[in-house]
């Protein structure tokens, strides 16, 4: 019988050898690492799961794509830009996770986007594995017309690699409706199929699943008032400060507003906007997501309660909740022991991994209920399987339906990593949950099918 001790020296060796095989590739190793640290209960309780390879199997991806994506700008001048797939793991399901085209994407970016969603995928407890894709493609400040054709450039070798059985992808940072639209009539053109499960997040005219926008904005403040719940509180008349101002910052701020909370901030990549009145929706989402603007313009046009702070932290914002919905490693331990200072009850992750390793260890050492973004956020993921679900019927479900399914899906992720954080031994731990209730779907499945 071997120890907890024995395992995590163990998973430590394990982790040894993925350093050395990754190198430059830190927020993959990082994402890794997050998980590797809190599997030695399970491989001690399991000792199945270590005989077989199976963390080692698990942190390798079954396959990895990339390909150069050459398009053409407005001046005609020839752009290339580096494409990526990497198909992390199938024993589950088809391949699943968006496509994200911001300027930092590299290898290192995709494989952990694609690792963290093995497991977020695992909990909602649907049949997709893990997968993630992208570009190193900037779309700002880029006209319709060249990200339709750097799309339609991206497609013609993406297309071979996906489908509604192998691999399904979606959107996620610069990858919203406008993009799925281009990416997926390039399919069908190419292909000369409908095959509408091949991507998800398409228009509701078209395929797309009502209430997959809103998904994971909505599904992470359920996650928010359930962590609260189980500690006596409630969500309603609660401040919450939020990052970001795309898809999921909005429908966060939104779903803040239905149960009665007070979103106070919202932000970009030059700076962010306090709001003492609470952010205005209407006037965030004209400037977002009709004009593409920026939040210092929701600021100058707002009025007195607002004010645009260009390079802050957002952070610096006293709340009762915060939900970081911008990108990874954005909420690091100085504004990890600003919110703590300022009294904040409750973290729940937006985004995937934005915070840092140390921010989390300040959380969980100051008692504050820390949504990770594996479970917190699977909101999108789980109505992206909706989606594909309906597509293969053929048919639409009312909106009613899908948001009674992700209010299901997220009580049910919630209860999941509060029962097994407490089951080995970290009660209250949702890190700890959610890594451990990940793994033993996908170990299990994974046992099952052999050494592949
Ligand atoms: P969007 O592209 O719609 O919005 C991204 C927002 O984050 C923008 O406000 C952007 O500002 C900001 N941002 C991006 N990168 C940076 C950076 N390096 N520094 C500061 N700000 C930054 O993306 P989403 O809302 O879809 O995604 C946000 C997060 O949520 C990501 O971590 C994504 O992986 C995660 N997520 C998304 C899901 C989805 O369904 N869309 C599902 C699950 C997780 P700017 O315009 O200035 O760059």
């Amino acid at each position: 019988m071997t120890t907890r001790t024995d395992q995590q020296t163990v998973l430590g060796d394990i982790l040894a050898g993925i350093e050395r095989r990754n190198p430059a590739q830190p927020e993959f190793l990082q994402a890794v690492h997050e998980v590797l640290e809190t599997l030695g209960p399970v491989l001690a309780a399991r000792p199945e799961f270590a005989d077989s390879g199976l963390v080692e199997r698990l942190c390798e991806p079954e396959r990895q794509i990339v390909f150069r994506v050459p398009w053409q700008d407005d001046r005609g001048r020839v752009r290339v830009n580096r494409g990526f797939r990497v198909e992390f793991n199938s024993a589950l399901g088809p391949y699943k996770g968006g496509l994200r085209f911001h300027a930092s994407v590299d290898l290192g970016v995709v494989k952990f986007l694609g690792f963290e969603q093995i497991f977020k995928n695992a909990l909602t407890g649907l049949g997709i594995g893990g997968g993630k894709g992208g570009s190193d493609f900037d779309p700002h400040g880029r006209s319709d017309a060249e990200v339709m054709r750097f799309c339609q450039s991206f497609m013609t070798e993406l297309y071979r690699h996906i489908g509604e059985h192998t691999d399904v992808p979606a959107g996620d940072i610069g990858v919203g409706g406008r993009e799925i639209g281009y990416l997926f009539g390039q399919y069908r053109r190419i292909t000369n199929r409908w095959e509408a499960g091949v991507l998800t997040g398409k228009g509701a005219g078209w395929g797309g699943s009502l209430i997959r926008p809103e998904a994971t904005g909505y599904g992470n403040v359920l996650f928010a008032a359930a962590m609260l719940r189980e500690r006596g509180e409630d969500l309603e008349g609660q401040s919450a400060v939020v990052s970001g101002s795309g898809n999921v910052a909005i429908h966060t701020i939104e779903k803040l507003w239905a149960l009665g909370a007070n979103p106070v901030t919202c932000s970009d990549s030059s700076g962010y906007v306090v709001d003492e009145k609470g952010v205005d929706l209407e006037l965030l989402r004209q400037i977002k997501e009709v004009e593409r603007g920026r939040v210092d313009a929701y600021a100058a046009r707002r009025g007195a309660s607002a004010r645009f702070v260009p390079g802050g932290s957002v952070w610096d914002v006293p709340a009762d909740v915060a939900l970081p919905s911008a990108t990874q490693n954005e909420l690091d331990e100085n504004a990890a022991a600003t919110l703590i200072r300022n009294g904040v009850k409750a973290v729940s992750e937006g985004a995937n991994m934005p915070t840092t390793p140390a921010a989390v260890q300040a959380f969980r050492g100051a008692g504050v209920a820390f949504g990770p973004g594996k479970a917190a956020n699977a909101g999108g993921v789980a109505v992206s399987a909706l989606e594909m679900a309906q597509n293969h019927a053929r048919t639409a479900w009312p909106a009613r339906r899908v948001e009674d399914e992700l209010t299901r899906i997220m009580n049910d992720i919630h209860a999941t990593c509060h029962e097994t954080a407490a089951r080995y031994g970290a009660p209250g731990d949702y890190v700890t949950g959610a890594n451990i209730a990940g793994f033993e779907r996908v170990a299990d499945a994974m046992l099952a099918q052999g050494l592949i």
